[in-house]
């Protein structure tokens, strides 16, 4: 049996509150499940988790969630008549001074008062994730920007702004992102992506905060400021994940250079041995439309070839009239995708010497999974960290991570490849585990009588790094004789 190895995260909104829909994406195969903190209410964000831990509970797939803090996504305010059309060459400003419902074809207000200090005559503005973009002509009274548009169109309330190029000062964490904290407490989530991080110090920062209102969840840097990619490392050290944020990440760098800029993340952050999410745009037209471009099938695969974790829908499954139909189509593709050679061998660190026990058990793992017919790899795991080196290395064997953690099953949800298998095995012999493993894993139907099972584990349980074991078992054959 192929189990789909590339994770597929789902944002979660109006659509997928509609009866049935989010039973129905379990059911296609979403692995972890979106909170956008830019829209919906505290109650949303708890309502939907707590469906999804009840879906978990009911189906048995344990289904992450990430909650998505704002982070200070700089926005225009609001015009008289919702929305204006600005023509090619005309003035427009953005005035800190405006009232904020004074918005009209000429001028409208910003809630980001630095902005008078940051620009200079002649840098670039893009509004509405470049639909719009602005050219400053020169600022007034510092708080009255003046523009001359350069690419027109419509242009409607609260749209973002982003300035080409990057350099806007504002801070990673805004009033509203600390205050969301306490929501993302309550809910328990198991990954907290904190967006517009410049440094490694306001990842740092957000895991201090969090921890503080007693939130342990992964942290995932969304990488979308063009001043991210030069501390790239630092981010991806001080973080459990990244995300590579297409969106506002291509605004502020150009599109031409986001190809090159998500095969450098994706390859960096799995040799720092961290996971990474591919977003935006991955199924853009399946807003609208029941199948996908072939343009789009193509970036979810090339996504998948360049060796990402999770691919990420967003208006696709959270107001889209197809959110199941999006996944489907991302489901088919991986499976397709990860059939091939290519996706499925790795020389990932295969020079290189490892420093600790478990990490080298975890490398000697995937080198004889992948040269060897075996069926899947059972891990024992405390905090999950075996399976992510693992799951570093492209493989076509399943990754099982056994765990009574549930902060582990969680964790591990983002991971390629890695399957979450609820486990305890406390105080039990060693003989008696490796029978359990495979009665477990065959009765879920994921080996079958005769195939060659690796199990890696440590001797003693419940001891955070120790594993120190790696053995071949025939399923059908007894572990022990
Ligand atoms: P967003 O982040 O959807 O929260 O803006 C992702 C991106 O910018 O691509
Ligand atoms: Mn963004």
């Amino acid at each position: 049996m192929q189990l789909k190895r590339t994770k597929i995260l789902a944002t979660l909104g109006p659509s997928t509150d509609k009866p049935g829909v989010l039973e129905a994406l379990f059911e296609a195969g979403v692995d972890v499940v979106r909170l956008n903190f830019s829209h919906g209410s505290a109650q949303d964000h708890i309502a939907r988790a707590e469906h999804v831990r009840e879906l978990s509970r009911a189906t048995g797939r344990r289904v992450g969630v990430l909650a998505d803090l704002q982070g200070p996504k700089i926005r225009i305010e609001r015009f008289k008549n919702n929305k204006v059309v600005l023509q090619e060459g005309q003035d427009f400003a953005l005035d800190t001074n405006l009232g904020k419902l004074d918005g009209d074809e000429t001028q409208v207000a910003l809630g980001y008062e630095p902005l008078a200090r940051e620009v200079q005559p002649g840098a670039r503005l893009l509004l509405d994730d470049g639909r719009v973009v602005l050219d400053v002509v020169n600022v007034e009274n510092q708080s009255r920007v003046n523009c001359k548009v350069v690419v027109g169109g419509d242009l409607s309330n609260n749209k973002g702004i982003n300035l080409q190029g990057g350099g806007l000062s504002a801070a990673a964490l805004t009033e509203k992102d600390i205050e969301d904290m306490k929501t993302v407490a309550k809910i328990n989530a198991d990954y907290v992506a904190i967006s517009f991080p410049r440094s490694g110090e306001d990842m740092r920062e957000a895991r201090r905060l969090l921890e503080a209102e007693g939130c342990f969840a992964g942290l995932v840097a969304k990488v979308e400021r063009a001043e991210a990619m030069l501390v790239i490392d630092d981010i991806i050290l001080a973080s459990d994940a990244i995300m590579v944020a297409r969106g506002d990440l291509g605004v502020e760098i150009g599109d031409a250079n986001l190809p090159a800029a998500q095969k450098l993340l994706i390859k960096r952050s799995r040799e720092l041995n961290r996971a990474v999410i591919t977003a935006t745009q991955m199924m853009e037209s399946m807003i609208k439309n029941p199948i996908p471009t072939r343009a789009e099938v193509f970036d979810v695969a090339n996504a998948i070839v360049d060796g990402t974790d999770a691919i990420m829908l967003s208006a696709e499954t959270a107001s889209g009239d197809y959110p199941v139909k999006a996944v489907e189509a991302m489901v088919r593709i991986c499976l397709e995708t990860e059939k091939q050679p290519n996706v499925i061998t790795s020389e990932h660190r295969i020079s290189e010497f490892f420093g600790r026990v478990d990490e080298a058990i975890a490398m000697s793992t995937m080198y004889l999974a992948n040269h060897f017919n075996v069926s899947g790899i059972a891990s024992l795991t405390e905090t999950g960290s075996t399976t992510l080196w693992m799951s570093r290395i492209s493989s076509g064997i399943p990754i099982f991570a056994l765990s009574s953690h549930e902060k582990t099953l969680g964790r591990v949800t983002l991971y390629r490849g890695v399957f979450p298998i609820p486990f305890a095995h406390e105080k039990m012999a060693n003989a008696s585990v490796y029978h359990l493993i495979v009665d477990k894993l065959r009765g879920r139907g994921l080996v079958e009588s005769g195939d060659a099972l690796i199990i890696t584990k440590g001797d003693a349980t419940g001891h955070i790094g120790g594993t120190n074991s790696l053995k071949v078992v025939i399923v059908g054959e007894d572990p022990i004789a």
